[in-house]
């Protein structure tokens, strides 16, 4: 039977397996759609039922985590971790809390991570996790409560040599800082190693903070020169103004790129002389107020709550806000403005028709496995410093990062090549991080 056709029917299963995961099925139908090549070059992959295998997370644990509110009223919310492939080395994925995860969710975020984590070159696994808890609004003693009971459930789980989470989209230092403590009480055992994303003085690496953000800026940079494109004095736009969308724009200003235009779920604003970065994170990361504050210092940008921030004219566009947040219509509005090259900061920000859009009008495309691989790459790197009881300085852990991202796009540039689709950064990146995983588990056996 040619490959594809077992490609199709294999996806079909998954899609049979696990009813209702729609993103999940995305996120496999994506990577399943370029392995037909590797297949063809590898047929002993295919016998030893490697992507069926790849299909199935090894484990998914699901958990109630019940708390009290500040009104004394009882909640219960559901956690997850789905421990999705630890061929290359422990689990490895951040901790979502929103009110949108699900299973489906958290395993489409977890087969991503396989592929992304193998790219960094790394010893990393793939795994996610999270809870359909909602952060915005609660107040601090409400999310330490929710973090210690949801991490009273986990910890039994983790491990440095067995899983590592890290944050994700609702979650970061301040929920780390409680889940870690938790952590160290019931296992009386400071292990530095069994959370990445770390604050500076309790083991935390220089630069984690930023790297997702930055190695999106880095990865789109190598992206345009690859196409003898300077990103000096182009207009960029970026969705979002968390974590990665904000540290993008910084080292996007930094790289020479002019940031227009950033979102939140409220709308966007657009700002021609250049996005203040430093009053975004005041209004975002101490505030934790809303976009439209921005007006309050800069009077001359504009404030839009109906509409589409892919509206705004750029050359490049970094969606990093969440999943299918930008879908053909935008897409094709990208391009009929210009847009030269993409690049996801988010997970799967871009709908399979946007990323078909982009592809057919040779607009440069970099996933988000390939793009936003900076961030759990320089968790990586935080792991290795916990390791050796070590910490290194930001300009060294910088340097090591810029490295990882342009070794990461040579890799998925050259694949794309090999296989006789230059600049195909999805086939490229696919490929890539499938075969590092495949590898290693043929050498398994049937684990
Ligand atoms: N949540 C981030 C990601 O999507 C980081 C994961 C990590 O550092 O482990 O890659």
């Amino acid at each position: 039977m040619p490959p594809a056709a077992d490609l199709s029917s294999l996806e079909a299963e998954v899609v049979r397996r696990n009813p209702a995961e729609t993103e999940f099925h995305q996120a496999v139908r994506e990577v399943l759609e370029s392995l037909a090549p590797v297949v063809h070059k590898h047929p002993e992959y295919a016998d030893a039922k490697l992507i069926e295998t790849i299909c199935e997370p090894e484990r998914q644990i699901i958990f109630r985590v019940p708390w009290v509110d500040d009104s004394g009223e009882v909640q219960v919310n559901r956690g997850f971790r789905v421990e999705f492939n630890s061929a290359l080395g422990p689990y490895k994925g951040g901790i979502r809390f929103h009110p949108s995860v699900n299973l489906g969710i958290v395993k489409f975020l977890g087969f991503e991570q396989i592929f992304k984590n193998s790219l960094t070159g790394l010893p990393i696994g793939g795994g996610k996790g999270g809870a359909d808890f909602d952060p915005k609004g609660r107040s601090n003693g409400e999310v330490m409560r929710f973090c210690q009971s949801f991490m009273t459930e986990l910890y039994r789980h983790l491990g440095e040599y067995t899983d590592v989470p890290a944050g994700d989209v609702g979650v970061g230092s301040r929920e780390l800082g409680f889940m870690f403590g938790q952590y160290k009480r019931i296992t009386n055992r400071y292990e530095s190693g069994v959370i990445t994303g770390k604050g500076l003085v309790w083991g935390g690496a220089q630069v984690r903070t930023e790297a997702t953000g930055y190695g999106t800026a880095y990865f789109v940079n190598e992206m345009l020169a690859a196409t003898g494109t300077a990103l000096e004095g182009l207009d960029v736009v970026v969705s979002g103004s968390g974590n990665v969308a904000i540290y993008a724009m910084e080292k996007i200003r930094q790289l020479g790129g002019n940031v227009v235009a950033c979102s939140d779920s409220s709308g966007y604003v657009v700002d021609h002389k250049g996005i203040d970065v430093d009053l975004l994170k005041q209004i975002k990361e101490v505030e934790r107020g809303r976009i439209s504050d921005y007006l309050r210092e800069r009077p001359e940008a504009t404030f839009v709550s109906d509409g589409s921030v892919w509206d705004v004219p750029c050359e490049v566009a970094l969606p990093c806000a969440t999943q299918n947040e930008l879908d053909e219509s935008a897409a094709k509005k990208l391009v009929a403005n210009g847009v030269k090259a993409v690049a996801e900061g988010a997970n799967m920000p871009c709908t399979r028709e946007a990323v078909r859009t982009f592809r057919e009008n040779g607009v440069a495309f970099g996933p988000g496995k390939a793009a936003n691989a900076g961030g759990v790459a320089t968790s990586a790197l935080e792991m290795q410093q916990n390791a050796s009881r070590d910490s290194w300085t930001f300009e060294h852990t910088e340097e090591r990062l810029r490295q990882i991202m342009r070794d990461i796009h040579e890799t998925c540039h050259e694949t794309a090549e090999e296989y006789g689709r230059p600049g195909d950064y999805v086939l490229g990146a696919n490929i890539a991080g499938f075969t590092r995983v495949a590898e290693a588990m043929a050498a398994f056996g049937v684990v």
